[in-house]
Formats: structure tokens, C-alpha cells, sequence
């Protein structure tokens, strides 16, 4: 990643375009389980100890590190069959100031699909010796860039070994693209876009890897997914547990490869594993690294990018992202403020039994008369046995309804009816529809106590499908659909994770 955005090398108005002639490499032989296996801790060790090597000498762009690393890198393309992307000149795109790309392509082969591109891009370069400039200090020293970028580049060789081992051949083209001089402010990424080598019209995505070698707490940031409509869902739907926890911030920064697609208004992708103290700095080194995290994160790249080269349809650019910042993000987040109480009593739940300690002056409660220590034992016909019961109870119960409770110095039970406040609640869920996500509803509210929040739903949990089926657009669901069933099966995606949420809705009479 880029230390700072600086003058973007003016962009080429040639149009250079050289279609990829060399034709689709044989097959290989491996399943999707085996290409998501091929892709190793001991592979991507590997791949980040050569890079990074003190041999390379911080891989600058136009160094001779910087054009050995070229030379290996080539070396793993040639190994994995990739056909040559920059047209004659094979794998090297020779730029200004003996800088170069190093572009790779998997030919796609559905005859609809095989004209369009998925680019899947890394940058291989880094800071050398390190400057005032890009340096976080001390200069004079061999940064190594383990994290950025060898960990992302890395992943990119894993994730061509992987796809070109495959049985089968993509639909769409898939183009490597190891970008060179990055760190002097994206130059080899935006020379591409301004002399591409495959029609940018053709271009359906653009994903970009930016260090990922730092995987902490499973945490994982994923920029873009705003760029177009259902990738969000796209990326979940990969990713197989709960160990990765994806953010998908709204956030789009420019300091990274993606950026010259955003400008030609190229749907994106950036995954990157967050900053430490040692970046851009000559700390930054293999022991460091978090292998098997970043192999994780190779896997999941693996899998999204398979996944939209073979899609049908891919949403086009959304442009509204380009104004969504993070504080429209925390702004959408916040949800709704907390549904006033039907009751309005404070109260304690002791071995079970569930007494009123406090009362809320024009309350509910105190309307019907319930007294503080008044020990609950019936709700409209259900018993109490303790605070989960008494707070569904509530909820649910209609309006007015009777309490049994028991109170201290009576011998029997007293009945009151009750005139309870607002709407009895059924589910306890209160959504929105994003724009950038149409086929999820996003929770804004989970009503403490209700049977979703004793299910485990959680305010911005996005639901995806309601008793197995999808929801085709969120806006034009009718709120019906989740009440026909007493038991109700909920596709649910939480930080990036989806997993089925069965709620008991049982026979209370709310709607
Ligand atoms: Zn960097």
C-alpha cells in the first residue's frame, strides 16, 4: 500500500490494446476441494521468503531487486501455464523508467462469457531502502515488505496455481496482474489502465490484494463491495466459517491498485489484513507474518474470484459508492433506538421467580395497578418460570391482558388486567433494505427479550433467505412472509459469515 497517494504518472491517451491471442491452457486435473487445498501455508511461506529476502533489497521499482523479484515471479507464471498478457513481450509490460507489470491470463471459455475480464492484481513492488518519502523510518535500511506486498502477491501466484490446476476452464478470462512501482504512487496499476492490454470495457471486476500477511483476531477488510450491487453477498456466500470476519467497510481509499479502476468506473475489490507499526518501515519481515492467515484470505480470494468468473451476470459499477462514506456507514448502522417497554416496570428475576421493583409513573403497569414486589406467575394463560419467559410474555401478549401475580401478605393469587402499551410483538425485528445489498434485509432493531433476540439475532445482521427461499428484492417483501410459520428458518450473514438461524415462534397470539 501506497504511504501516501502522490502524482499519478500521467495516463497515456493511446489506447494500446493487445487481445490475448495464445490459446486456453489444457485443464488440469483437480477438484474445487483440491485447488482450495493446493493453496498452502509451506506454498505461500515460500513464496513471501523469496520476495522478501534481503537478495531482493526491498524490491524498488526499476531496481535490480526489483527486476529479480520480476524474474521469479514470471518464473511461477510460466510454471502454472498462465498465457502471456502483455501481447508479444509475453508476461512483462515495460513502463517508463524500467519499471514493469507482470500480466498473466487464464483464457475463459463459455463463447458469451470468454471476451470478459475478471483482473486479479497485486503489487510486487516495495520501498527499497526506503526514503523520506515512503520510508516510516529508519532509511538506509533493506525494507523487506513482507506484509506489503510480498503476503499479497504471494496469495495472487497461489490463487493462478490454484485456478489453472482446475478440471475445469473458467467461463470468463482471468488476468494476473503483479503491479510494479505501486509505491511511487500507483504508477504500474494506472500505466495498465491507461494502456490496457484487454479492452477496459470488457473489465467486469477488479480485485485488488494489498497486504494481507497480518490476519489479527480473524479480522479481515474488505473495500469495494459498495461498488456493485450483491457482492457483499457474493463474498459471504465463500466464505466457509466464522473464522474469517470480514468488514465491509464503506470506506474507499485511494492509496492502493484498485483506484485506477475506480476511476474508470470498474467494479472493485481490495482485501487487506490492516496496518501495524512496522509498515513501511525495515521491520516489516517474514517473521512477522501470519501464514496461515494469509492463506485463509488466499482461499477466500480463490473462491470469489472463481465464483465471478463463472456467474451469469455481474452488476455494473454503482456509483453511489463513490459518496458513501464511513459516517453514512456508522449513520445507517445505528438502527433504530430501543422500542419503548409494553409494561413499564423494572423488575428482578430470583431462582425463577420474577418480581416488580420498580414502576414507571404512567406506565402500563401502573395504570392496571401492579404493586412493587409483586411477584409475577402469569402471563394471558402462560405461566412465568423466570425472566426469558416474562419478557416473551410481555411482548406477546394481547392487549389487555391478565396478569396472575402473587402478592407479599395475600393468600391467593391476585388477577389484573392489563392495558399494555403498543403492539404486542411477535418476532421482534425491525429492518431496512440497502441498495448495494437488494437481496438481504438488514436488521435495524432486535427487541431485547423477543424470540429473534433469543434466537440470537443482532442489530445489522442481514437476512438472506426465510424458510429456505431467497428474497429476489428486499423492498417488495411483503412482512407477512414471517409470520406463516410457527418455526422459521432465517439465512443469516454476520461479519461476512452466514449461518441458518431457526427461531420457535411457538403459538403466542402477537402478530
Ligand atoms: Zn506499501
Amino acid at each position: 500500500m501506497s504511504l501516501k497517494l502522490r502524482r499519478i504518472n500521467s495516463i497515456s491517451c493511446a489506447l494500446l490494446v493487445c487481445l490475448v491471442t495464445i490459446e486456453a491452457q489444457a485443464a488440469g486435473n483437480y477438484s474445487m476441494s483440491q485447488a482450495v487445498e493446493s493453496i498452502s501455508v509451506p506454498d505461500i511461506k515460500e513464496h513471501v521468503k523469496v520476495l522478501a529476502s534481503d537478495t531482493f533489497e526491498g524490491r524498488e521499482a526499476g531496481s535490480q531487486g526489483g527486476r529479480a523479484a520480476g524474474v521469479y515471479l514470471g518464473e511461477q507464471y510460466r510454471k502454472n501455464r498462465l498465457a502471456g498478457g502483455a501481447g508479444e513481450s509475453g508476461y512483462y509490460q515495460d513502463f517508463s523508467g524500467g519499471y514493469r507489470n507482470i500480466l498473466g491470463v487464464i483464457r475463459g471459455t463459455d463463447p458469451k462469457l470468454q471476451e470478459e475480464v475478471i483482473v486479479l492484481g497485486a503489487h510486487y513492488d516495495h520501498v527499497g531502502y526506503g526514503t523520506a518519502e515512503n520510508s516510516r523510518g529508519p532509511t538506509g535500511y533493506i525494507h523487506n515488505g513482507a506484509d506489503d506486498n510480498a503476503s499479497g502477491t504471494a496469495a495472487l501466484i497461489e490463487i493462478a496455481e490454484a485456478i489453472s490446476n482446475l478440471k475445469l476452464n473458467p467461463r470468463r478470462t482471468i488476468l494476473f496482474a503483479l503491479w510494479d512501482a505501486e509505491e511511487k504512487g500507483l504508477w504500474g496499476s494506472a500505466h495498465w489502465a491507461g494502456s490496457p492490454t484487454v479492452p477496459s470495457k470488457n473489465i467486469k471486476m477488479m480485485i485488488n490484494v494489498d497486504m494481507i500477511g497480518r490476519l489479527r483476531r480473524g479480522l479481515l477488510t474488505c473495500y469495494g463491495t459498495r461498488t456493485c450491487s450483491g457482492l457483499r453477498r457474493i463474498i459471504s456466500e465463500q466464505n466457509p466459517s466464522a473464522g474469517l470476519k470480514l468488514d465491509y467497510t464503506w470506506e474507499l481509499p485511494d492509496n492502493s491498485d484498485h483506484w485506477p479502476f475506480v476511476q474508470q468506473r470498474i467494479p472493485v475489490l481490495m482485501f487487506h489484513t490492516g496496518l501495524h507499526d512496522e509498515y513501511h518501515t525495515p521491520n516489516d519481515d517474514l517473521d512477522k507474518v501470519n501464514y496461515a492467515g494469509a492463506r485463509d484470505v488466499a482461499r477466500l480470494m480463490f473462491r470469489v474470484t472463481w465464483d465471478l468468473a463463472n456467474r451469469d451476470q455481474i452488476a455494473p459499477f454503482r456509483g453511489q459508492a463513490l459518496s458513501e462514506t464511513i459516517n453514512k456507514q456508522r449513520a445507517a448502522e445505528r438502527g433504530l433506538p430501543p422500542r419503548p417497554g409494553r409494561l413499564g416496570v423494572k423488575w428482578s428475576d430470583a431462582d425463577g421467580v420474577v418480581k416488580i421493583d420498580q414502576i414507571r409513573p404512567g406506565s402500563a403497569a401502573q395504570r392496571a395497578g401492579l404493586q412493587v414486589g409483586d411477584r409475577i406467575e402469569q402471563i394471558d394463560g402462560h405461566s412465568v418460570e423466570g425472566g426469558a419467559e416474562f419478557l416473551k410474555g410481555v411482548l406477546a401478549a394481547p392487549s389487555p391482558a391478565e396478569f396472575v401475580v402473587r402478592r407479599s401478605g395475600a393468600e391467593e393469587p391476585t388477577a389484573v388486567q392489563v392495558e399494555l402499551d403498543g403492539k404486542p410483538v411477535r418476532l421482534g425485528i425491525s429492518w431496512r433494505t440497502d441498495d448495494a445489498d437488494p437481496s438481504a434485509i438488514v436488521l435495524t432493531r432486535v427487541v431485547p427479550g423477543s424470540p429473534a433476540a433469543q434466537a440470537g439475532l443482532k442489530k445489522n445482521d442481514r437476512i438472506y433467505q426465510i424458510g429456505g427461499e431467497s428474497i429476489p428484492d428486499a423492498r417488495q417483501l411483503q412482512a407477512d412472509r414471517f409470520f406463516r410459520d410457527s418455526l422459521l428458518k432465517l439465512r443469516v450473514g454476520r461479519q461476512g459469515y452466514l449461518q441458518t438461524v431457526e427461531i420457535d415462534l411457538g403459538t403466542t397470539s402477537g402478530q
